[in-house]
């Protein structure tokens, strides 16, 4: 009698799921399929490819088999029906958005964001003609009073930049089901293995593979998980590229014809295709060996940030310590729920001495690199107010969390100790 087999865990799914070994060499890595077209087997297969009747491999632009092995491994990490890899995270988020809206529609988004996503929401996509109104991550009834008639989508972080704050995706989850609309969740902080987005709510995930996925700051992606959830066809809203008879295919309805990942296709079959962000398949590879390590490395990343966070708390030049980890913060309680394993790597915190206090602590550190990333091996630092955040006035400046004590850390893999010992020098 055969038994059902018990679902493989997280650290296998990292190492395993969208792969198997190239059927035509054996290679048990999967090859970086470095070609930026695919030849027919037929006519037919090709009538058939371009139809969308049968799957397969066109055009780089459009997929290809080194990115599908990495959207297979994404999806299933997420627990997604499906997914989209593209050329970074940004490139994600507009390819979603794209797909979901219209000129003259609005969406709902926490303002507790990463700072370039605010410039996109509020500069970029106005050209497109879509407008974002700010809700207040931390107070999902915000989000309620935000919602017009013309909202189509809700949108936050899961762990938000720059303060590392835990955001209640489960809170936000039911006021997007209340008011028929789908809640899209960047869940690059966390990475699937401190949070599962789905599992609290969200119906579309998205991701900058650069970060923490991809875990060595060594390539740029992004990728679209469809978690399936969202009903396009029941919906209370008209999602037109989901639903309507399509030009470009035949008039065939993408909604219809897909069900529960017709969004991952229709971001690939008109987002992807038309406005052509497509992942080389070098940064698809590299992505993928990071995934491998996921686990491991998030374990890490986490029990190094949270000796930091602990050591800075009690130091006497620092003013004041944002770490979600930490059974004094606000959102402890929240991360406890949404993040248990762990509260990340990145967060925020404040020295006494100001400003001067603030630059003297980044051009003093050895260890730790100055730049404007996250999620890498190395420990990175960075002082907003005299570099991401100069532009702005104070006032705007302490109100984007990004006054001039604040230092942001994203905390790497190496010896905590030599971690402290560099902060401490530096301080
Ligand atoms: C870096 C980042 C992005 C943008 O991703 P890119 O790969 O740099 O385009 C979006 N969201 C968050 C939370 C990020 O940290």
């Amino acid at each position: 009698m055969s038994t059902p087999a018990t679902p493989p865990g997280f650290s296998t799914l990292a190492i395993h799921a969208g792969a198997s070994p190239d059927p035509t060499t054996g290679a048990r890595v999967t090859p970086i399929y470095q070609t930026a077209s695919y030849v027919f087997n037929s006519v037919d297969h090709a009538a058939s490819l371009f139809g969308l009747e049968a799957f397969g491999n066109i055009y780089t632009r459009i997929g290809g088999p080194t990115q599908s092995v990495l959207e297979g491994r994404v999806a299933a990490l997420e627990g997604g029906t499906a997914a989209l890899a593209v050329a970074s995270g940004h490139a994600a988020q507009m390819i979603v958005f794209y797909t979901l809206l219209e000129a003259g529609d609005e969406f709902v988004a926490a303002r507790q964001l990463y700072g370039g996503s605010v410039n996109q929401f509020n500069h970029a996509f106005k050209k497109f003609g879509w407008a974002v109104a700010w809700a207040d991550g931390t107070d999902p009834d915000s989000f309620e009073r935000a919602i017009t008639p013309k909202t189509r989508a809700l949108y936050c972080e899961s762990i938000a930049n720059p303060g590392g704050v835990v955001v209640d995706i489960a809170a936000i989850s039911k006021i997007a089901k209340k008011h028929g609309l789908p809640l899209i969740v960047d869940n690059t902080l966390a990475s699937p293995y401190l949070c599962r987005p789905k599992e609290h709510g969200a119906d579309i995930i998205v991701h900058s593979l650069t970060k923490f996925l991809g875990g060595h700051g060594n390539s740029i992606g992004g990728i679209i998980v469809d978690c399936g959830t969202f009903d396009w066809l029941k919906a209370k809203h008209k999602y037109a590229t989901l639903v309507e008879p399509n030009a470009s295919y035949n008039g065939m309805k993408l909604a219809e014809t897909f069900g529960n990942f017709a969004f991952a296709i229709a971001c690939r079959v008109m987002g992807l295709r038309d406005l052509g962000p497509a992942i080389a398949p070098l940064n698809a590879f590299l992505i993928l060996t990071g995934i491998e390590t996921l686990p491991l490395r998030m374990e890490r990343h986490c029990a190094n940030a949270l000796a930091v966070a602990t050591h800075l708390a009690k130091h006497p030049k620092v003013a004041w310590v944002n770490y979600a980890g930490l059974p004094t913060a606000k959102d402890h309680a929240i991360q406890q729920r949404i993040a248990p394993k762990g509260a990340g790597a990145v967060f925020t915190f404040g020295l006494k001495g100001g400003y001067e206090a603030g630059v003297g602590l980044v051009s003093k550190v050895k260890l730790f690199s100055h730049l404007a990333n996250i999620g890498d091996t190395r420990s990175l630092i960075i002082h907003p107010a005299s570099t991401t955040h100069r532009q702005l006035t104070d006032a705007q400046r302490v109100a984007a969390g990004a006054g001039p004590d604040v230092v942001r850390l994203s905390i790497g893999l190496e010896d905590v100790a030599d971690i402290i010992a560099d902060l401490e020098q530096g301080m």
